[in-house]
């Protein structure tokens, strides 16, 4: 399955909508809904999402080198590629499993 990105900054804002579990769910917002968070240092440190398997909840994945672990961008702001895939795990999430691939959710 393949989802392109919807671009909506609204993914970055937290709107109580943390769960019993205190997941970030966003069912206000379509699956694949995705924007850039910038860091301290206004550069694009992370890339948000509403999960693209309509679990709603909002994953980060962190793109910015030097602070520990994080993805391989191309640094392509509206068609992305991040490398490697990005797995969901389970339990804490849905485990989702998939690649961002040229702007679209790539489902493994
Ligand atoms: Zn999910």
């Amino acid at each position: 399955m393949e989802l392109p990105i919807i671009w909506n900054e609204d993914v970055n804002t937290i709107k109580g909508h943390l769960d019993d579990e205190a997941r970030w769910k966003r069912p206000d917002l379509a699956p694949g809904t995705a924007a850039w968070c910038k860091g301290s240092e206004d550069d694009i440190a992370t890339l948000n999402f509403v999960c693209p398997c309509g679990c709603t909840e909002v994953g980060t994945v962190p793109v910015k080198p030097g602070y520990g672990a994080h993805w391989q961008w191309d640094g392509d702001l509206v068609a992305p590629t991040l490398t490697p895939s990005i797995l969901r795990c389970r339990p804490q999430s849905c485990g989702w499993h998939g690649f961002v691939t040229e702007g679209k959710f790539v489902t493994c």
